[in-house]
């Protein structure tokens, strides 16, 4: 079977779906197929965000919890903040993706399918699947990114649990907790409380080797008995790995109707592994783009943010002693709306001028030599 469209979305995730529901709004849609192997119940897991009260409401209809409270722990300091602008959101991503699949509207439409092909044919671009043969004129490429050889990683494995007592402070998101075992990279515990009896505790490691599974099990099962919390039930275990380093060369790079959009073009923060907000304006940018017949995809992340994450994970690399208290100083400097403006790429020249201020500057000058 073959079918001419406008545009080919590869990959329903964040970027793809969002964008298919976006071009679905418009009062000429053009004809689009997005392709994604598999269901959003298959791939659900939890995603982390900073978020106005505006965007908050458009996301009520996945939202597991809500914050306005987070801290960040060492041994030796605990810094809570508060926030009045923002709220710290956590999502179900099976239902953020089924919440836009069930917006989609003819032309647009989502097939269950796996891309095996794109490439140039005529004034064309072939996306060939097992079944089906599209030829689009434009494709948008969302398949997850490799990164280059050995390079860093965020990489995790979450509880979702039942506690048998009533979880203390249900109210704060410990976003990291760096009191655990530090031989193995920086590591730390993320733990959102739900509500007083339902929790997500990860155990997040930054480095460049994915340890085995029981590895960050046993992680978990440390930071609840020194929290005094006892598993009634294990609900559900999530894993993932997120890049946070230079992605490997575009395949396609020169031909511009075959564009990588979301993590694939970069969306994903060096320095922090957030990408969901960096997505939404893309694509949302993008979106406002085609409707005026632009193609060209805008960047995810400004370049200059690129380079100063770059920077910053160069001093985490070199300087492991002083990874914890890079993150500990950047939070005690800034209060809980700078903190979350910061951490969405939004920082004002008053926020850098403080984290710039509170951080040791010998690393980063021989940082920034060194680059
Ligand atoms: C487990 C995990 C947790 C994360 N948590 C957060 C978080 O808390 N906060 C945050 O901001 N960021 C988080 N991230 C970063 C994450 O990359 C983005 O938030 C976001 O999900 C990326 O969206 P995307 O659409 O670019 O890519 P994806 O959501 O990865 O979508 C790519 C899609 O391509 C599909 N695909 C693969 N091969 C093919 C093929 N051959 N044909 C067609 N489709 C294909 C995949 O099935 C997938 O659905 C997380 C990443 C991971 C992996």
């Amino acid at each position: 079977m073959s079918s001419e469209i406008d545009i080919a979305i590869i990959g329903g995730g964040n970027a793809g779906l969002t964008l298919a529901t976006l071009l679905s709004q418009q009062t000429n849609p053009p004809q689009t197929v997005v392709i994604e192997p598999q269901t959003a119940e298959q791939r659900d897991c939890s995603w982390g965000l900073w978020a106005e009260a505006g965007q908050v409401q458009q996301l009520e209809h996945s939202m597991m919890g809500r914050w306005q409270r987070w801290q960040l722990v060492d041994h030796n300091h605990r810094v809570v903040q508060n926030s009045n602008q923002y709220n710290y959101l956590s999502l179900s991503s099976a239902d953020y993706l089924l919440g836009c699949a069930a917006q989609l509207r003819e032309p647009v439409t989502l097939v269950q399918e796996s891309v095996s092909s794109v490439q140039p044919d005529g004034d064309r671009l072939l996306v060939e699947t097992h079944n089906q043969r599209y030829h689009a004129r434009q494709v948008y490429d969302s398949r997850p990114p490799k990164v280059i050889e050995n390079g860093l990683r965020q990489h995790f494995l979450g509880w979702h649990i039942h506690s048998k007592q009533p979880i203390s402070h249900p109210d704060i998101a410990t976003l990291m907790d760096f009191r655990v075992d530090q031989t193995k990279g920086l590591h730390f515990i993320y733990a959102l409380p739900f509500s007083d009896h339902h929790m997500l505790v990860e155990s997040t490691l930054i480095s460049r080797t994915v340890e085995a599974r029981d590895w960050y099990r046993s992680a978990i099962e440390g930071w609840l008995r020194d929290n005094d919390i006892e598993v009634e039930n294990l609900i559900h275990e999530e894993a993932g790995v997120i890049p946070m380093d230079q992605l490997e060369a575009n395949p396609h790079a020169g031909e511009s109707r075959i564009a990588a959009i979301g993590a694939a073009s970069g969306a994903v923060r060096r320095s922090s592994g957030y990408a969901f907000q960096h997505i939404q304006q893309q694509v949302g940018a993008l979106a406002d783009g085609i409707a005026k017949g632009d193609m060209r995809v805008p960047p995810a992340i400004s370049s200059q943010l690129t380079s100063m994450d770059r920077l910053f994970n160069g001093v985490l690399l070199n300087r492991p002693d002083l990874a914890i208290s890079l993150y500990m100083r950047m939070a005690q400097t800034l209060n809980g709306d700078q903190f979350a403006r910061f951490m969405l790429g939004r920082a004002t020249l008053s926020d850098w001028m403080r984290v710039i201020m509170a951080m040791p500057k010998i690393p980063f000058l021989r940082q920034l030599l060194h680059a």
